[in-house]
């Protein structure tokens, strides 16, 4: 699978798809991972016409099914920016082998600047927050091209990590305290989707994947909470234990030493169990602690059908899309591919990219694993360096428990003729 390179302008429904190779017979895994990312699109898609909408104009004006025009003019089944953002940390993902935050900040740059992976095109949705932290990121680029020696864009943007991290001054993470806007939950499920056969990693780097454009600690601590959700759910937990007051207390190894926020607890002891939903104080505001108390509401209340839930997130009026988009990376999760494909496939947009990008995260997360595991096998088989005149093999590159690619990141000057030269950009765009 190849995305394409962001000056092709190339739209996502043109987007040539070729499958992983995966075995015929589709897992359950399989079915939840694609049901997540297909499920974040379905919910976008329904909320895209009447997105800012007050909650009376839902009320007299009800949304039951997919629809063209209102806030942007869409056709019926177009999605907005919570899907474009989660495609372009999905193409980051696939393409890095890696969780790489700064080729993350790239893409979403790509695609705020040049419309990469959006469906029209062009980046017509966009958070405050998000915004100034990509135009901060632009800036920060600055530092980079100087070290580098006046480095053209392209060659900047396809820097590898390591030659990033050699870069003392520079730091992607443009977030900052005070913003917690529900911008990195609306993009978050390719992180869980990737990296759910290690919870804990999985739950650590949905935190960094926040931190990059939003930097307060509930905004932080939501998306630690909702990708250890969605990791529980392609895991096959029932609703019940995912909905349960003490789910946090019973997955707590996988949050490590950082608590969650008191404010990210009290959701998940059950916040928004309110039969009463909008009148009980549900909302579909940008706030993500509101955010993730609305799509949770949905989903304990959809009485087992994802058609209903997502409604339901949408009817709430104000951040209908990502609300319901919100709502749709968990549900999807659990009620799985075929589910919520069947009624709503058809009409939503590029759905062969989406399917094919979430097949693609399964199957290189798989990778990453697998890796690991030899890895650690390889430590296992090692002798003793005391005892013995055997050296440790360097045929295998090192890799954090993050997935890191941990060989040369020192802070060294790099060799100048070691450099990427003008227009040769020395990573990204390359598939197996
Ligand atoms: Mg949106």
């Amino acid at each position: 699978m190849q995305f394409p390179h962001p000056d092709s302008r190339i739209l996502p429904a043109n987007i040539k798809c070729v499958n992983p190779p995966l075995h015929n017979s589709k897992s359950d895994e399989q079915e939840r991972i694609v049901g997540s990312l297909v499920g974040l699109a379905i919910g976008d898609a329904l909320g895209a016409s009447v997105e800012f909408r007050p909650r009376q104009y839902l009320l007299d004006h009800p949304i039951s099914d997919m629809q063209g025009g209102g806030t942007w003019g869409l056709d019926a089944g177009q999605w907005t920016d919570d899907t474009s953002m989660a495609l372009c940390l999905a193409s980051s993902l696939i393409t890095q082998h890696q969780f790489n935050p700064y080729d993350q900040m790239v893409r979403y740059k790509w695609w705020y600047k040049k419309g990469f992976l959006s469906s029209t095109g062009q980046c017509f949705d966009i958070g405050s927050t998000t915004r100034s932290s990509l135009e901060k990121f632009c800036e920060r680029q600055n530092i980079l091209k100087q070290y580098y020696k006046n480095a053209k864009e392209e060659v900047i943007d396809n820097l590898p990590l390591e030659d990033v991290r050699r870069v003392q001054n520079f730091n992607e993470c443009c977030g900052e305290a005070g913003e917690a806007g529900n911008g990195p939950l609306m993009r978050l499920a390719p992180v869980p989707l990737f990296y759910f056969r290690q919870p804990d990693i999985a739950v650590q780097l949905a935190g960094e994947s926040a931190r990059l454009t939003h930097g307060d600690v509930k905004a932080v601590d939501a998306c630690r909470y909702y990708a250890a959700l969605i990791v529980a759910a392609i895991s096959g937990e029932p609703k019940k234990d995912l909905l349960h007051e003490q789910f946090y207390e019973s997955h707590r190894k996988w949050f490590g030493s950082e608590p969650l926020h008191p404010d990210v607890v009290r959701v998940a002891q059950g916040s928004y169990k309110k039969q009463g939903g909008y009148n009980e104080g549900i909302r579909g505001k940008n706030y993500i602690i509101n955010t993730l108390e609305a799509a949770l509401w949905a989903f304990w209340s959809d009485e087992n059908s994802f058609e209903n839930g997502a409604l339901n997130a949408v009817n709430l009026g104000d951040d209908t899309d990502t609300t319901a988009a919100v709502y749709g990376q968990l549900a999807g999760a659990y009620y799985g591919a075929s589910a919520i494909l069947r009624h709503w496939g058809k009409k939503l947009y590029a759905v062969n990219l989406l399917v094919c990008t979430a097949e693609w995260l399964y199957y290189e997360g798989s990778r990453i694993q697998s890796n690991r595991n030899q890895q650690q096998q390889q430590k296992q088989r090692m002798p003793n360096p005391q005892s013995s005149t055997h050296q440790p093999s360097t045929t295998t590159k090192p890799v954090d428990r993050m997935g890191y690619n941990t060989q040369n990141a020192k802070n060294t000057r790099p060799d100048p003729s070691k450099l990427p030269a003008a227009g040769m950009p020395s990573g990204g765009f390359k598939y197996d």
